[in-house]
């Protein structure tokens, strides 16, 4: 399957000069979305992980299926203010400002072998802070996977654990 021709590319987006992969058109086929998914799982299944983490919100699409797939549970990380009950915080700085990351406590027993899952991997940021979140929580990190990576913005040396992708664009 050539995932590639299913990624709709919108340029400009969400800011002008931002060349903006959109996986709308590949969820929407369905022998396109059922082998993205397949294809995830094969990038990930020989970590073995106890558990899938995805990053709210395109990373939930992904991971929730890969999850399925291997017999593992699933760990949502998401924005700030979305989880009920008690959870933990990782804040990281952006260009402009921070963001914080959240995971609910208790849920990725200490010494779990996780692997994060999502859509993209562009600068890193968001990926590298969720290694750390749940690094804190105790976890062991197996590596991190992306439908797509775009290459030359350093991205994946910047996580710190071992990164696969299915797609490399340029950024
Ligand atoms: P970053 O933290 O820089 O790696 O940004 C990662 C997040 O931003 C990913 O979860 C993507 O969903 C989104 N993203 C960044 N750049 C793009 C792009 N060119 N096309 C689509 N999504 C993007």
């Amino acid at each position: 399957m050539d995932l590639d021709s299913h990624i709709r590319r919108i340029p400009d987006f969400p800011k002008p000069g931002i060349l903006f992969y959109d996986i709308s058109t590949l969820l929407h086929n369905a022998a396109a979305w059922a082998a993205a998914v397949e294809r995830m799982s094969g990038l990930v299944a020989d970590w073995k992980p106890d558990l899938v983490a995805g990053i709210e919100s395109r990373g939930f699409l992904f991971a929730a299926p890969v999850s399925i797939a291997l017999g593992t549970g699933m760990v949502m990380v998401r924005k700030v203010g979305k989880l009920p009950g008690t959870v933990v915080s990782h804040s990281y700085d952006l260009e402009y400002g921070s963001d914080t990351l959240q995971v609910s406590d208790g849920l990725v027993p200490r010494g779990a072998r996780v692997v994060l899952i999502d859509d993209l991997i562009a600068t890193g940021g968001t990926a590298r802070a969720t290694v750390q979140l749940l690094q804190k929580i105790g976890a062991e990190v197996a590596g991190a996977a992306f439908l797509i990576e775009l290459d030359g913005l350093g991205g994946a040396a910047r996580m710190g654990v071992e990164v696969r992708r299915a797609l490399t664009y340029p950024a």
